[in-house]
């Protein structure tokens, strides 16, 4: 998805733009080996959308019209919160499709436009980088091509070997940054069942760490599906065999996700994926950078999926992108670097911060600043199970709209003081 979004960007600022896959893009939204996470819940939130129809005018209503759900945000989602139920306020919408659509209506609106000068090479590899004295001069393949560039993105993703390409051109490795909840999700498909109508579209039932570590999303997808996530954190991994994921399912908070699936019709196995680790390479932090060289999106900073955040940022990544080249080309990839890091770090304050909740999390010490922050949040996640105005708040951090200390705003304090711990625990 970085990748697909920064070629809509360069495509604005350069002659040319080669687009190099490992995979073969499938004709419609089917799976891909290089997007193995597309088997699980990808939830797009506001912000992400936002921008991306930005790039591509009209991408909402191709995925409308390929059958995404449009769900009221938490008016159509039964969701426990680490604080109880959340009341059903209509604070925002959510688009609902699999990843795989959302992949085919992107790529195909770059390989559909003749205006664009794109070139997709499928099915082959940047095995290393071109390099002119201390830069990067362009790739070479794996097929034994070499393309010469003026500028080379990397989003390879989490296996990005960026550091070892620096490193044989000279440069020291980034510092990095690993918060691992060790969590692990487990994945499948079901048919809605027909006449299926109890007052929600979606379940979302969220751990409550550290006393439990599981967490269960049901989800509507086009064609009539729902995708079913579970997973767990501290190593008690989302199961990939039938009965155990449905007695995980049984063992969440509450047994509403366990009851809506244990009699649906499963459409597809049951996957897992367990590379789920925080994970920030600080480029930002370097001393020195080559020119005619980014990286973006997981390849540089990757999140615990379960916050929903990595797309978002890759989509506020492309326009940092764009930002930078618009600006002055000289000196943009550095620029570029720390601008990503930017967007980035407040989804890596929300995801981090959750995850440290965990005793099994592995990460430096944790600060006495992100307990008392984490203590603070408690109090804001059980006002906006009550409050609708603290609900709206909350949604735009997780929806990257709002930076994390919008949180401490005096209207939000206020808001947070006065209601308490109240913990509404009706559905
Ligand atoms: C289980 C799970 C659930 C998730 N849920 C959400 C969610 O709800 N919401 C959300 O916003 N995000 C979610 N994410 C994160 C999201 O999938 C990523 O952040 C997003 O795909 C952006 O990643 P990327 O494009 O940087 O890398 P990737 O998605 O990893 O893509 C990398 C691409 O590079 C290709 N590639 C790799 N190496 C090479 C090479 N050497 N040469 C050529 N091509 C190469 C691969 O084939 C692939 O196409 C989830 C992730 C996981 C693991």
């Amino acid at each position: 998805m970085a990748g697909l979004l920064a070629v809509r960007v360069l495509t604005d600022h350069f002659d040319r733009v080669t687009l190099v896959e490992r995979d073969r893009f499938p004709a419609g939204a089917a799976f891909r080996p290089g997007v193995a996470q597309s088997r699980h819940l990808h939830v797009l939130w506001t912000r992400g959308l936002e921008l991306m129809e930005d790039l591509f005018p009209g991408l909402e209503q191709t995925l409308l019209g390929a059958g995404a759900e449009d769900i009221g945000v938490p008016s159509d989602l039964l969701w426990l919160t680490s604080a109880g139920w959340r009341k059903r306020f209509e604070v925002t919408r959510l688009l609902t499709f699999s990843r795989p659509l959302l992949d085919w209506a992107v790529h195909s609106r770059l390989a559909g436009d003749a205006a664009l000068s794109l070139d997709v090479l499928e099915d082959n590899e940047v095995t290393g980088l071109l390099t002119r004295g201390p830069d990067v001069a362009g790739v070479a393949l794996r097929s034994g091509e070499t393309i010469a560039a003026d500028l080379v993105v990397d989003t390879t993703g989490r296996g990005s070997r960026a550091p070892a390409w620096l490193a044989a051109l000279g440069y020291p490795a980034p510092p990095e940054t690993l918060v691992d909840p060790l969590l692990g999700y487990a994945s499948r498909y079901y048919a809605v069942p027909d006449g299926f109508d109890p007052g929600w579209k979606a379940l979302y039932l969220q751990a409550d760490p550290p006393a439990t570590r599981r967490t269960g999303g049901l989800f509507p997808q086009e064609g009539g599906r729902w995708i079913c996530s579970l997973s767990g954190a501290g190593r008690d991994y989302g199961p990939t065999e039938e009965n155990a994921f449905l007695d995980f399912a049984k063992g969440l908070r509450d047994p509403v996700l366990y009851e809506a699936i244990r009699d649906a019709e499963p459409l597809s196995p049951i996957t897992g994926f367990r590379r789920t680790a925080n994970h920030r390479r600080h480029y930002e932090r370097l001393p020195a950078w080559p020119r005619g060289f980014v990286v973006m999106g997981d390849a540089t900073c990757a999140f615990n999926p379960i916050y929903g955040q990595g797309m978002s940022v890759a989509a506020l990544s492309a326009m940092a992108l764009d930002r930078c080249l618009r600006e002055d080309r000289d000196d943009a990839e550095r620029r570029f670097q720390r601008r990503a890091a930017r967007s980035a770090a407040g989804a890596w304050l929300v995801a981090t911060g959750e995850d440290l909740r965990y005793r099994e999390t592995e990460a430096a010490p944790t600060r006495l600043t992100t307990r008392v922050i984490n203590a603070y949040v408690d109090r804001v996640v059980a006002a906006a199970n009550v409050d609708r105005h603290v609900c709206a708040s909350l949604l735009d951090v997780l929806a990257l709209t709002s930076a994390p200390a919008s949180l401490f705003s005096p209207a939000v304090l206020a808001r947070v003081a006065a209601s308490g711990l109240r913990r509404p625990t009706e559905r």
